[in-house]
Order: C-alpha cells, then sequence, then structure tokens
C-alpha cells in the first residue's frame, strides 16, 4: 500500500535524509539533491547551491511534476534527473542523488560494480549498471539514466554520482547506503584478488527466497542469470 506524506511530514523526511547523507560523507559542500513526489503529483525537493547539511524544513522547493517552481526558491539543475524516473515508475515516491566515494571510484577507474558478489545486493538491487558520462546540470544526464530507472532502483552516473529510488525518501536513502557499502567491499576484494561472483544457480536460489524476506524481486531480475553478472555453474 502507498503511503502519501503530508508536506509537513515529507519537509521533515527531507530534512532528515540531507542532513544523513551529508553525515555519512556521501556529499560535500553543497553536492547532491533529494527529492519526494507528494499527493497530486507535487515534488518537494532540495533548493540549488545549498549546503544539505545544513537545510531546514522553511528552505525546501515545491514544484510540479515537471520541476516548475512553485515559489521563488530555485531547484537544483539535476532535479531533471528525479523527473525522468517520477515519470517513468508509478511506484518511486522518492528519488536520492549524491557522490558516494567508493562507488564513484569505481565509475572513475572504469571497474564495474554491476556483478553477483552480495546475496542481499542481489536480492535488493539485482546489478547496479552504469549510466554513460554526460555533463552534470544539462539534459544530457537525464536523457543518459532513462533507460536504466525503468528496472534499475539504483544506477551508477559515470565520473560524477549515484542515483537511487524507493517507495520513500528512507527506501531511497538505504539503497545508497547499500551502494556505497557494496563499493567498499568490492574494493577489498579487489584489493585481494578480485572478486568471485556468485554462481547462477546460488543466484537464481536467492531470486526464489527473496519473498521470505518480504522483498519483491529487483525490477531487473530477469538479466541477471543471462547477461554475465555471475559465474556459470560449469566452472563450480
Ligand atoms: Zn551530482
Amino acid at each position: 500500500m502507498q503511503i502519501v506524506l503530508t508536506e509537513k511530514q515529507a519537509r521533515e523526511e527531507l530534512v532528515e535524509v540531507s542532513r544523513l547523507c551529508y553525515s555519512r560523507g556521501y556529499i560535500s559542500g553543497t553536492e547532491g539533491n533529494f527529492s519526494i513526489r507528494l499527493a497530486d503529483n507535487l515534488i518537494l525537493t532540495t533548493p540549488a547551491g545549498s549546503c544539505k547539511g545544513r537545510l531546514g524544513c522553511d528552505d525546501l522547493v515545491l514544484t510540479d511534476i515537471n520541476g516548475n517552481s512553485l515559489s521563488e526558491k530555485k531547484p537544483s539543475t539535476e532535479l531533471k534527473m528525479h523527473l525522468v524516473a517520477y515519470h517513468s515508475r508509478s511506484d518511486v515516491r522518492a528519488v536520492v542523488h549524491a557522490h558516494p566515494t567508493a562507488a564513484v571510484g569505481f565509475t572513475v577507474a572504469g571497474v564495474s560494480l554491476s556483478q553477483c558478489v552480495l546475496p542481499e545486493v542481489v536480492c535488493t538491487l539485482g546489478n547496479i549498471p552504469t549510466a554513460p558520462y554526460a555533463t552534470p546540470s544539462t539534459d544530457e544526464i537525464p536523457d543518459s539514466i532513462r533507460e536504466y530507472v525503468q528496472k534499475h532502483d539504483a544506477v551508477m552516473l559515470d565520473h560524477h554520482g549515484a542515483l537511487t529510488l524507493g517507495k520513500d525518501i528512507f527506501d531511497a536513502f538505504y539503497k545508497l547506503e547499500t551502494v556505497e557499502h557494496f563499493a567498499q567491499t568490492m574494493l577489498v576484494a579487489h584489493m585481494l584478488g578480485g572478486p568471485k561472483p556468485l554462481y547462477a544457480s546460488q543466484v537464481r536460489k536467492l531470486l526464489n527466497i527473496c519473498s521470505v524476506y518480504g522483498l519483491k524481486q529487483p525490477g531487473n531480475a530477469d538479466q541477471l542469470v543471462t547477461a554475465g553478472f555471475c559465474q556459470p555453474d560449469s566452472e563450480n
């Protein structure tokens, strides 16, 4: 069941997650942007050029579903990519965009995070694709993610950041945490000789028991075994 927040609740949650992202080091300075879809397709989002660690409830910006501000405050120019997710999927009620160090480091080095390695990541996110490089703040960014947000709740932006989608703002934030934690685990694995992905049969089993954990299968579940993100069983 979808829970639609009051504007007051949404403002409080958006400020809490903004501060969490800043204090966890997922953004620095005035980086990052966050949004929640309210009833009537209104969007509550963080203002342009602001430090997200110091926001108050009154600093947030209300826009229509096309990103037009309904007050004098300006939303981030990167709100465009949030809107792609909202326009593409009715189940997305919140979007988080940040620059987590280890995960972004993988894109800078050209090393993929799209591997089935940790059961929890397989069950919650499936694989984590990287959208091609695009110039920040331009229409290149929404265009670069359009095909990925249809089936993925977490997408890396090459040489830039991470985008996570959720049924609420905490769900989107937890997915960002999962992405960065996964990247840190992968970094250690690379230092120790390289990650060894799960076998295809292990991934199939995981997908079958997602419901036991109260999870629906990730939207990209159908690609996990066939697209080379795990090891073939013949090598087991
Ligand atoms: Zn960014």
